[in-house]
């Protein structure tokens, strides 16, 4: 089995920029609207729908990463979740929070 130790740092990092991209998405959205010209006001919505969509996803993607992080913990990394065989470490290298196999991911449900 390949060393986790690597991959688990990776995966840290970017729990570490994940969770400082979000509470800065917060504190972009609770901004009080600094303006009260009505197409101002538009603007700002839509701007904030972005910046909604742009922390929904680093939420989701959050997520991903402790999922991979508890299965560092559980001692399970490298087992895919589907087949059971082991997860190519390219694949983990390029993606460090795959849980399913090359084969799997391809072949889809
Ligand atoms: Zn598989």
């Amino acid at each position: 089995m390949p060393d986790t130790a690597a991959f688990k740092q990776k995966l840290l990092d970017q729990k570490a920029e994940l969770e400082d991209r979000i509470s800065r998405v917060k504190q972009n959205i609770r901004r009080a609207p600094s303006t009260t010209d009505w197409e101002d006001l538009a603007t700002e919505r839509e701007n904030n729908e972005v910046v909604d969509a742009l922390g929904n996803a680093a939420v989701e993607e959050l997520e991903h990463v402790k999922t991979a992080l508890t299965r560092i913990e559980r001692g399970c990394y490298f087992i895919c979740d589907r087949c059971r065989h082991e997860i190519e470490v390219a694949r983990l290298e390029a993606m460090p929070y795959a849980t399913v196999c090359r084969h799997c991911a391809e072949n889809g449900d």
